[in-house]
């Protein structure tokens, strides 16, 4: 492992994760990054202006969001051919329900070397903190603002076999979980607020019950939303009488029985036994 940040950058776009709320999180590649770099491209110049300051820096921040005219982002592609610009969000990693995507794409196109400089993401520290199963996790970003849109899309999510990851406000907490209460029935949820701030909580459970939880103390600050996935079907008596049936057809009663029990978790001898009972 090397840590290697020269004092000038070569020209580029950088894309630089930034804290989520404590101001340590900031890597040191990060930080070198934007204190060596020509300019810096931000949402809100306010807040970069303040991250700068911190950092003792001083550069010329541009205003960029993936709003910004095909005119605007072209200018901004061209200028990276003899100038290393950093791309920072307001918090976090940029790119992530954050501008950044259409830029990216367009720099490559255009030749300019692009790299990452990864750091504080609020959708892995809230994943980490949730103690919910993380070998697989599906980010979907902020829900719908509308009652059905919302219910839709958990509507569509509910069979993905992964922990469902959101990003939601205080205002809407409570709204949201009803509607995960209602399309995704069963599933402990965990809410990760206000993630390395000082009021740093995540808290889990049903939707009822964290409803009722917040309800009695109406949550401020800022939330990752976590659904755990569904629960595995157990195989019962008619899935394996189906499969066994299935499998019958091209094998012996033991190879079945063998095949069965390795899909469905089922105990390999009672399927012999049945599968022998059904060959009869
Ligand atoms: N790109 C950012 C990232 O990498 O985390 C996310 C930007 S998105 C516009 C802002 C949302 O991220 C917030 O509404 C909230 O859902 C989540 N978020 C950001 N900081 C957070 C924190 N400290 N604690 C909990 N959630 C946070």
């Amino acid at each position: 492992m090397s840590h290697q940040t020269p004092a000038t950058l070569k020209p580029g776009l950088y894309i630089v994760a930034t804290p989520i709320g404590n101001l340590g999180d900031i890597t040191l590649r990060a930080a070198e990054v934007l204190r060596a770099c020509d300019a810096v491209a931000c949402e809100d110049t306010r807040v970069t202006g303040k991250l700068m300051k911190h950092l003792g820096a001083s550069k010329p921040l541009w205003r960029y969001d993936d709003h910004a005219s095909d005119k605007d982002r072209a200018r901004l592609v061209a200028s990276m051919h003899d100038r290393a610009v950093a791309l920072v969000s307001d918090a976090g990693t940029p790119l992530v329900s954050d501008p950044g995507y259409r830029l990216v794409r367009e720099a490559r196109e255009a030749g300019v070397t692009v790299t990452t400089i990864p750091g504080p993401c609020a959708a892995v520290a809230g994943l980490t903190l949730s103690g919910l199963p993380n070998d697989r996790f599906l980010f979907a970003g902020f829900l719908p603002v509308k009652d059905k849109a919302r219910l839709e899309a958990l509507t569509e999510l509910a069979p993905v076999p992964a922990t469902l990851v959101f990003y939601e406000t205080a205002p809407r907490l409570t709204k949201a979980l009803a509607a995960i209460g209602e399309a995704l029935p069963d599933r402990e949820v965990a809410v990760a607020r206000e993630l390395t701030k000082l009021y740093e909580e995540c808290r889990t459970g049903s939707p009822a019950e964290l409803i009722a939880h917040y309800e009695a103390h109406p949550p401020k600050g800022e939330i990752v939303l976590l659904v755990a996935p569904p629960a595995e079907r157990v195989a019962d008596a008619a899935d394996a009488d189906q499969l066994l049936a299935e499998a019958l057809q091209t094998m012996k009663a033991s190879q079945a029985a063998a095949q069965v029990a390795k899909v469905t978790g089922l105990d390999r001898k009672d399927l012999y036994a049945r599968a022998l009972e059904m060959r009869a």
